[in-house]
């Protein structure tokens, strides 16, 4: 999978990928990443990006042309590439997503920077838009990397055991059960006793329990996804 950064702040998203996980399935060849930078596309004097609102309005709005001749490249060498905008006003980054997502073989992220992408470049280039939450950040480079490491994980080879994958919270509409590492007793705190007999069909029954009080507690209305469900296959 090929991931490119559309971004302004290269130096933002690039650390992230200089350890860890995703480092590694960038060792194997599993991921590749690259940057497009508008800056460099801008056919101004001073390589301008930005302008004041046309219409008025506080702040600066990322100009038309250096994303448009930015965008046409990308798509000149690739047409298949899934061009992702991140603004707060669409619709919210869900784990189907990322699954989803995780098929593709080219994914491109533009990061929108002050006030936001002028409309036109939406509206030309976008296949698709994501929101991470309802709260306004400075820019879209932690969106792009917050739904670039969701799908990663998705891609075959990229987790050390993808089984984790299948039991994870949002894979069904229960949350994940708490999980212990040993010591089994530290402080005086001991794992649930059950965890230690090990009898699998017991630790199963006690782990589903658990993940239903976790689901009820945490994110109610995920219960009810659960329940509708499970009347539904009966
Ligand atoms: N004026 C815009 C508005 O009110 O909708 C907000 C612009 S924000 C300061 C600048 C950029 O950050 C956006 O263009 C977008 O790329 C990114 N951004 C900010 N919050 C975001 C969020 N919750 N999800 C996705 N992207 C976000």
């Amino acid at each position: 999978m090929k991931f490119t950064f559309v971004t302004l702040f290269q130096n933002i998203i690039e650390g992230y990928f200089s350890d860890s996980i995703l480092n590694k399935a960038i060792q194997k060849q599993i991921l590749e990443v690259e940057y497009l930078n508008p800056r460099d596309f801008s056919s101004s004097k001073h390589n301008k990006v930005d302008d004041s609102a046309v219409g008025g309005g506080a702040g600066m709005v990322m100009n038309p042309q250096p994303l448009f001749d930015a965008l046409d490249e990308l798509r000149n060498v690739n047409s298949n590439v899934h061009i992702i905008f991140l603004t707060p006003v669409a619709k919210p980054f869900k784990q189907n997503d990322a699954k989803r997502l995780s098929k593709k073989s080219h994914i491109a992220f533009v990061s929108g920077r002050y006030e936001g992408i002028d409309e036109r470049v939406i509206e030309k280039y976008a296949d698709e838009l994501f929101s991470i939450g309802d709260y306004i950040l400075t820019g879209g480079e932690l969106p792009s990397l917050v739904i670039c490491d969701a799908v990663s994980r998705n891609i075959e080879g990229v987790l050390g055991n993808s089984d984790s994958l299948a039991i994870e919270s949002f894979e069904t509409s229960l949350l994940e059960a708490p999980s212990f590492s040993k010591p089994e007793n530290y402080e005086n705190i001991s794992v649930p006793s059950e965890y230690l007999k090990g009898n699998h069909s017991n630790i199963r029954s006690l782990k589903l329990a658990l993940s239903i009080c976790k689901t009820k507690f945490f994110r109610p209305e995920q219960l009810l996804k659960h329940r509708t469900r499970k009347s539904y296959e009966k």
